[in-house]
């Protein structure tokens, strides 16, 4: 089974994926997280990157789409990809590769977003997100690996992030409502209730 997470900056798209590629043995494709991975490791393609994701706008079609195909050549059973597609392009480039069971938006309104990302943690190994109100350790509790705040989780950052991702929706939303595969949840939820909804529409899924 091969899953899409839509949804603004702060939505969840990251807690849900860790849970749900659990559940269904998938491989969790992060294009935020492998940008970040590049970012540390001081590759061109993170040297590139770092320039918009500081300014909270998309890194090019091109790019993405290229590192995402790469990815998908070590694939093993589905994949779960969270926060890809992010355009039109990359949506239709996307159904070219693979076949897409499944398209989650979870949404999210401005405010709750920014309260979360404005007291979130993600551990560097692992990529795990904590809340600081709910967790007042500096160490991640599955790998042992150390937590920082994101450099774009920043009151001006996350509104730009949020209009980028609005400005997009609609065509990305569009692509997939024509193939009958979106489904819309309500992330302004406890994390056990947003992951039984989901849960619920991809078991339906499976039979
Ligand atoms: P995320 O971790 O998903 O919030 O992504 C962090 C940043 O990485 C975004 O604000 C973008 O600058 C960049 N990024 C991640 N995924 C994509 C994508 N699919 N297309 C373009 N830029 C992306």
């Amino acid at each position: 089974m091969n899953v899409i997470f839509i949804g603004p900056p702060g939505s969840g798209k990251g807690t849900m994926a860790a849970r749900i590629v659990k559940r269904y043995e998938m491989m969790h494709i992060s294009t935020g997280d492998m940008l970040r991975e590049n970012m540390r490791a001081g590759t061109d393609l993170g040297k590139l990157a770092q320039g918009y994701i500081d300014k909270g706008q998309l890194v090019p079609d091109a790019v993405i789409i290229g590192m995402v195909e790469k990815k998908l050549l070590e694939s093993y059973g589905g994949a779960l990809f969270d926060g890809f597609p992010r355009t039109e392009s990359q949506a239709t480039a996307l159904l070219k590769i693979t076949d897409i069971d499944a398209v989650i938006e979870l949404e999210a309104p401005l405010e709750l977003v920014t309260a979360r990302m404005l007291t979130r943690k993600v551990c560097r190994k692992c990529g795990k997100v904590f809340s600081t109100k709910l967790y007042k350790d500096n160490f991640c509790d599955e790998c042992g690996g150390e937590l920082y705040h994101r450099s774009d989780d920043e009151i001006e950052t996350i509104k730009a992030r949020y209009m980028v991702y609005l400005e997009t929706l609609g065509n990305i939303k569009k692509v997939f409502e024509e193939r009958h595969l979106l489904y819309t949840v309500d992330a302004d939820d406890t994390v056990d209730s947003i992951e039984k909804k989901i849960t619920e529409i991809l078991d339906r899924k499976l039979v």
